[in-house]
């Protein structure tokens, strides 16, 4: 299986699962037991944060582990929420859901910022937006359906320092950095599976002083910001995961995804004719290419592919039933026909040139037939 669909989720990587194991097998104990077997526990979280926090630049403290990024977008959300949030309309569903479920119950008043064609927030229509009771904004830090890039640094400064900043930085972490000092944020999302960790856990950076509630209460574990008992296993492999990240950097993984992900989309584009590219391409995730292909449904292509052995993902939400287009992709300005013929190929570090030759054979002939069949005109 060729696997082109790095943005849903990645391959766990061979040290995440050695951290793993033992926590797995015999290291089984409660890390807020007292005995031997709690304390190897506790040390494996305590090693983890420790990695977190070297990865955001920030102290152990303000490194809260949670059980998805989903988990920790909703905390964010609904812990400091008041009055008036800023956000954007290409947020993912964990911010955009709270906050309308916020504004549903009539507890808060939210403005939803537009990207334009390219998918960009821009900072100008953030300092309008702001209001003298706005308490919040969360803009996301690179977008999972198309990876443009949005000017979190640039957006920090027009923001008075007592709004509380969040962004969703799940999309970003492997690409981007995500030192927390330079960004300015005050809260910050990561998610384990997609950086090569194992599913179920993600993190939020708090800084300290920054003053967010709790949404779930019980126990002290994660200074009470988020009881339950810890996933140890799943939290040790993400701190793995995690301390990868820097020799990823080292290695000039980056540049090499680049690379092959450019050549993916010169091709198509050059090859291919009634293909576009969404979104930015200079502020874009080095991973992603978001292509819409005139005449064919994305999700032929995707079904198509998969039997060529090729995975890849679509712009459309069909779940549910529903056909509705890409809120995404409708926000670039697109007609619901070229987002419905969308495909989304997200790379990863273990992709290779032969892979994304074999995608560049496979990929015109699939469309050419799927045209010839197709009743859009
Ligand atoms: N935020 C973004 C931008 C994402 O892409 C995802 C996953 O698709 C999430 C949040 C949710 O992450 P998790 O699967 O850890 O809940």
């Amino acid at each position: 299986m060729i696997y082109l669909d790095n943005a849903a989720t990645t391959l766990l990587s061979p040290e995440a699962l050695k951290a793993m194991s033992p926590f797995l097998k015999k290291k089984f104990g409660n890390p807020s037991s007292l005995h031997g077997l709690g304390r190897e526990a506790r040390a494996a979280i305590e090693k983890a944060r420790e990695r977190a926090a070297k990865f955001l630049n920030c102290s152990t403290e303000e490194v809260f582990f949670t059980g998805s990024a989903t988990e920790a977008d909703n905390l964010a959300i609904f812990g400091s929420a008041a009055s008036h949030i800023i956000t954007s309309v290409i947020e993912h569903p964990a911010v955009l859901e709270p906050i309308k479920n916020l504004e549903k119950s009539g507890e808060i008043s939210a403005t939803y910022l537009p990207v334009y064609k390219d998918g960009i927030v821009r900072v100008e229509d953030v300092k309008k937006a702001l209001q003298p009771e706005t308490a919040l904004v969360s803009i996301m830090y690179a977008n999972n359906e198309i990876g443009t890039i949005q000017p979190i640094a640039e957006i920090r400064k027009v923001l008075p320092a007592k709004i509380i900043f969040h962004t969703d930085a799940v999309q970003a972490a492997n690409y981007l950095d995500c030192d927390v000092q330079k960004l300015g944020v005050d809260m910050l999302t990561l998610s384990s599976h997609k950086l090569y960790g194992p599913k179920g856990i993600g993190l939020l950076y708090i800084k300290k002083g920054a003053a967010i509630a709790p949404v779930m209460f019980g126990g002290h574990q994660e200074g009470g910001i988020r009881p339950g008992t810890e996933n140890v296993a799943a939290i040790a492999g993400f701190g793995a995961a995690i301390a990868e990240l820097a020799i990823s950097k080292s290695q000039n993984i980056k540049i090499r995804v680049q690379r092959l992900r450019d050549k993916l989309i010169d091709d198509i584009l050059t090859k291919i004719p009634g293909a576009s590219l969404n979104g930015s391409l200079g502020a874009r995730l080095p991973n992603n290419a978001n292509i819409s292909f005139d005449r064919v449904e994305g999700e032929s292509i995707l079904m198509a592919l998969d039997q060529e052995g090729i995975a890849v993902s679509t712009g459309s939400a069909c779940a549910s039933g529903s056909l509705a287009p890409s809120y995404v992709l409708m926000a670039l300005g697109m007609t619901h026909q070229r987002a419905h013929g969308s495909i989304r190929f997200s790379l990863s570090k273990y992709t290779t040139e032969a892979e994304i030759n074999y995608v560049l054979k496979i990929l015109p002939k699939v469309i050419e037939r799927l045209r010839k069949l197709s009743p859009l005109k």
